[in-house]
């Protein structure tokens, strides 16, 4: 019995030590942030951010068993109007770079568990590779084409918002040529794709707490702003009080430590 006490105590100490369960839950737009879904191939030195096809499908089941409700970035808009009712648990599902397994691999599970997912392309990178990457930490992988782009939009599951148009640091580039990645950006996916382009996410997280990069941001009209930093905003979300946490989901994390992003918007400490 006071063996049991023990090994029960010893538990909750190293579960303290390593997870967030103990933090207060969190309310607020859990905004999830995937990049690939797949096996990490070969020479990949980015294996966190690659997750699996099984375990996207658990954490797709997971929202639908816990009742949340998927938002594409026009119905965030829409219910942020008052044009439609904000759900009693929203949840935004995001997707950065705009990767072929997203519609290979993703977009089926998203489909058979009711979900709708945002993926943000690197315009000049659509129908190309991940030119951006070194090939020697990451190998190049196919992204969306046009055509895929187009099909996914007109089949409802599947928004599209900016990531640049070559995926560059924000942070480390001249001011004029962040204007150009923000702005070009914007209108040619518009033009392409005959929609408001509400979303953006910095490459990297890079320059979203930089204030000249992100009045850049706000400049060129996009309605959100994703950053990389880790927790969940409140909404109704002011742009005045920064830009929008996400949660990053990473390939090595338990069903635990979805569950804490989900409800303390963290997981490990
Ligand atoms: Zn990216």
């Amino acid at each position: 019995m006071i063996a049991a006490a023990a090994a029960g105590a010893a538990a909750a100490a190293i579960l303290s030590a390593r997870w967030n369960w103990w933090r207060p839950r969190v309310q607020g737009l859990p905004t999830l942030m995937y990049h690939k879904i797949g096996d990490c191939p070969p020479g990949s030195r980015l294996a966190k951010l690659w997750v699996t096809a099984r375990d996207f499908r658990g954490q797709m089941q997971y929202l639908k068993r816990h009742g949340y409700t998927s938002l594409l970035f026009s119905e965030l808009r829409e219910a942020e109007l008052g044009r439609r009712p904000m759900p009693a648990k929203p949840v935004l599902i995001t997707f950065d770079d705009g990767y072929a397994n997203n519609r290979e691999i993703a977009l089926p599970i998203l489909q058979e568990t009711g979900m709708k997912g945002n993926i943000f392309l690197v315009f000049e990178t659509v129908g190309a590779h991940n030119a951006w990457h070194d090939p020697a930490g990451e190998p190049w992988l196919r992204m969306l084409t046009w055509q895929d782009v187009d099909e996914m939009q007109r089949g409802g599951s599947i928004e599209f918002g900016s990531h640049t148009m070559r995926h560059p640091n924000l942070a480390k580039i001249p001011l004029d040529q962040v204007r150009w990645e923000l702005f070009e950006s914007k209108k040619r996916l518009e033009e392409k794709l005959g929609r408001e382009m509400v979303g953006f996410a910095y490459p990297y997280g890079a320059g979203a707490f930089v204030p000249e990069v992100r009045r850049l941001a706000l400049e060129a009209g996009y309605r959100y702003d994703f950053s990389v930093k880790q927790g969940i905003s409140p909404w109704p979300w002011g742009r005045d009080s920064g830009p929008l946490k996400r949660l990053l989901i990473r390939g090595d994390d338990y069903k635990f430590d979805f569950h804490l992003n989900m409800t303390r918007g963290r997981a490990r400490l």
